[in-house]
């Protein structure tokens, strides 16, 4: 067995009578970036949701490393080594920048190692450590995005679930959420990437699917259905 592959077997995801997701299966494997496409409403969050254990689930197999995650409660995910940064970044508006995302530690002691994490996350997002004692709520959609992402960082994950990290952000703010993304890549972490932009998608991953009515309708490398004729059409609007 490989060492901190995600594994996901026949997971699905129902609302009462709606079925959001539908037996859908995948892996991750260490440090590598998976993609996952769709339209709005494609089951593409629930899915996410469903890894961290915040909605109702069912699956053959939910696995990261040796860890069965069907048995580790929402609230202890994060120990585990993964970390999730929610659609709508749900930064905490009251608090400052750095109160942010030392909460993002939660899960850790505060020491030197947590200190160097910090250290790194302001690196990655210098921006951060300028604005460290303003309120979060004062941020620009693009700068709380950042700390959403380096909230997430905080907890030390070596898989990263990014829900639509570009949403409402201007072009400019992407690519430095893709650069940031290209980082995180080459120092090792695993990411999982939902996104509708799907230009941006097929530039930060290597490997993609897409969702369609909770389906995996179509997988492949992230060149290949960059290739696809009915991808180029309607996700790409080519
Ligand atoms: P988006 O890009 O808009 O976030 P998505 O691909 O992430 O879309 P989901 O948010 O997972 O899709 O939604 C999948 C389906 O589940 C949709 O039909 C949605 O209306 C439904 N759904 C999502 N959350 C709930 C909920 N809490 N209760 C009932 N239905 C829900």
């Amino acid at each position: 067995m490989t060492t901190d592959e995600l594994v996901v077997s026949g997971l699905s995801v129902n609302y009462g009578g709606v079925r959001a997701v539908r037996s859908v299966s995948f892996t991750v494997g260490p440090g590598q970036c998976v993609g996952i496409i769709g339209a709005n409403g494609a089951g593409k969050t629930s899915t996410l949701k469903a890894l961290m254990g915040l909605v109702p689930r069912t699956a053959t197999e939910i696995r990261y490393g040796d860890r069965d995650l069907m048995k580790v409660k929402a609230r202890d995910v994060v120990r585990h080594g993964i970390g999730y940064v929610p659609e709508g970044r749900h930064v905490f508006p009251g608090l400052t920048v750095e109160k942010n995302l030392l909460l993002g530690a939660y899960v850790r002691k505060w020491n030197s190692e947590t200190r160097k994490t910090l250290r790194e996350v302001v690196d990655l997002f210098p921006v951060l450590g300028e604005m460290r004692h303003r309120l979060a709520g004062a941020l620009s959609g693009g700068q709380q995005q950042m700390l959403a992402v380096g909230r997430a960082l905080m907890s030390n994950p070596r898989l990263v679930l990014l829900d639509e990290p570009s949403m409402g952000l201007s072009p400019k703010l992407i690519e430095d959420i893709l650069a940031a993304l290209q980082r995180l890549r080459e120092a090792g972490h695993a990411l999982l990437l939902v996104e509708q932009n799907a230009k941006l998608t097929f530039e930060a991953t290597k490997t993609c699917f897409v969702m369609e009515n909770g389906e995996v309708a179509m997988t492949g490398t992230s060149e290949e259905l960059s290739r696809d004729p009915r991808v180029r059409q309607i996700y790409l609007g080519l």
